[in-house]
């Protein structure tokens, strides 16, 4: 961190700064220019504030020289991290594909879409069993038995499941069904109690960006997880808030790029909850593929119009089977591939794009 003192800034004032950096453990390194005083913090400047000096007297402006986030930032970790799920890998050269409904509501329904999502060439399998709603009169859920349900439909085609953890008090019940991806939802993101103690477990998170939240935060967020001891973290862009109405958010395609320059997690994009239309979908998904995402999450339903939640932007099973194979022929164009569906399942071979 650097300290630029006023230009009538005296001695007693430089004296304070330094006394001040140094009760913080850090060293000091004093700067005397013709016109102005510049004071280093030298040691790990992530301890200091520019609060803890802008208003001392003397001090024009802090500012952190360092990034803020350190755990999860490629500069100090430069090797691209890959996190295995029940021997899929993502953050690697194949490209993976999370799809499953919005919400777990029947049997039926989840048998269909494990079915058909594992056909279609997914490895990982999604629903929520707890929805965040924006009202509490609409479905919330099925809860505990949504989360077997989920495990039950998924198990039979091998995949495993992610699922949204909204309440820290229900950490120990997603461990007893063996949740194999914990999801953090937007509205969550921030959640800091959440984030330590999904930074306690041994079981890999999915943290999305809050729709609001600058890259910035969002790594600082991952950070919270990783400081807690779990580094299985993926980081996925779903949207954010712009002033557009047309759409339901804005797929910040950039964002993933940012991403992988800043950050050495996997990424993942949420093309579903971006856009808010299935039709928009394929573009979203393609759009994410070429900006190098390591995977999609991507909202499916046997029978999109009777979806309990999100039912405008979940594709049908036909729709997504089709998407996969453009994804396959994409992901090759861009030098990567899609990874091959679960042993027993079957894909159609890619077509062109
Ligand atoms: C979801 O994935 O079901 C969901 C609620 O997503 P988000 O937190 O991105 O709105
Ligand atoms: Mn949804």
């Amino acid at each position: 961190m650097i300290i630029v003192m006023q230009p009538d800034a005296g001695e007693a004032e430089i004296a304070a700064v330094e006394a001040k950096i140094r009760s913080h453990g850090l060293d000091v390194h004093v700067s005397r220019g013709t016109e102005r005083t510049l004071i280093g913090a030298i040691g790990d400047e992530r301890k200091l504030d520019p609060e803890m000096f802008d208003p001392l007297p003397g001090v024009e402006r802090s500012l952190h020289i360092l990034k803020p986030y350190k755990l999860v930032a490629r500069e100090w970790h430069k090797a691209s991290t890959t996190i295995d799920v029940g021997g899929t890998r993502i953050g690697g050269t194949d490209v993976q594909v999370i799809a499953g409904p919005c919400s777990v509501e029947t049997v039926p329904q989840m048998e269909a879409a494990a079915a058909g999502v594992a056909a279609g060439g997914a490895r990982l399998m999604r629903g929520g069993a707890f929805k965040p709603r924006t009202s509490p009169y609409a479905f919330q859920g099925k809860g505990i038995e949504g989360l077997t349900m989920l495990k039950n439909a998924a198990s039979r085609h091998q995949l495993p499941i992610v699922t949204e953890l909204m309440d820290v008090r229900m950490l120990d019940t997603f461990l007893e069904h063996d949740v194999d991806v914990i999801q953090i939802g937007t509205r969550n993101m921030q959640n800091f109690d959440l984030l330590k103690e999904v930074g306690k477990v041994d079981v890999p998170v999915i943290l999305k960006r809050g729709m609001s939240a600058t890259i910035s935060e969002w790594l600082m967020a991952a950070e919270y997880i990783a400081a807690g001891g779990n580094h299985r973290i993926m980081l996925c862009e779903r949207g954010i808030r712009t002033f557009e109405t047309a759409y339901r958010n804005v797929l910040d395609v950039t964002a993933v790029a940012v991403l992988k320059k800043e950050t050495h997690l996997p990424v993942v994009v949420d093309p579903s909850h971006a856009g808010g239309k299935a039709w928009m979908v394929p573009a979203l998904s393609c759009a994410a593929v070429a900006a190098g995402a390591d995977a999609l999450l991507i909202e499916v339903h046997p029978c999109p119009a009777d979806a309990w939640c999100d039912a405008d932007q979940a594709l049908s099973i036909p729709e997504f089977a089709q998407l996969m194979q453009r994804i396959g022929a994409l992901a090759v164009a861009m030098g990567r591939s899609l990874a091959s569906p679960v042993a027993g399942a079957t894909r159609e071979p890619a077509l062109a794009v």
